[in-house]
C-alpha cells in the first residue's frame, strides 16, 4: 500500500501524516482521522455534531413549508413544490452520509 497516498473518507482530498502516530489530517476538510493498516479505525470531523443538527432543522423547515404547500390543495405551486422536495432530497442524503461516520467519530 502506498502510505503517501492516503485519501480523505470524508471528502476523498489528500490526508497528510501529523506528528501524532497513525493520525492523518485532510489537507481540505480537516478532518483528522486513525488508521490501522489500510483499517479506518476512528475519525475527528470539525462541526460534525453542528452539522447534523443544522441538517435536521433543516429538513424539519422544509417539511413544514411542503405541508403548507401542500395543504394549498388545487392552488398549490407545483413548482416550487418539486423544488422543495428536491431540496428535502438534497438535505437528507447529506444526513446519511454524515450519519454513516457517527460510528467512527464515537471512536476517537
Ligand atoms: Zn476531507
Amino acid at each position: 500500500m502506498d502510505e503517501e497516498g492516503r485519501r480523505c473518507p470524508l471528502c476523498n482530498g489528500w490526508m497528510q501524516e501529523t506528528e501524532e502516530e497513525l493520525v492523518w489530517e485532510c489537507s481540505h476538510c480537516r478532518t483528522a482521522a486513525r488508521f490501522e493498516g489500510e483499517e479506518l479505525l476512528a475519525l475527528k470531523i470539525p462541526n460534525y455534531h453542528l452539522r447534523l443538527e443544522e441538517l435536521g432543522k433543516e429538513n424539519a423547515e422544509l417539511l413544514s413549508l411542503i405541508e403548507a404547500e401542500s395543504g394549498k390543495g388545487a392552488g398549490r405551486d407545483m413548482r416550487a413544490l418539486r423544488s422543495l422536495h428536491m431540496e428535502r432530497q438534497r438535505v437528507l442524503s447529506e444526513y446519511s452520509f454524515m450519519s454513516y461516520f457517527q460510528q467512527f467519530v464515537d471512536r476517537w
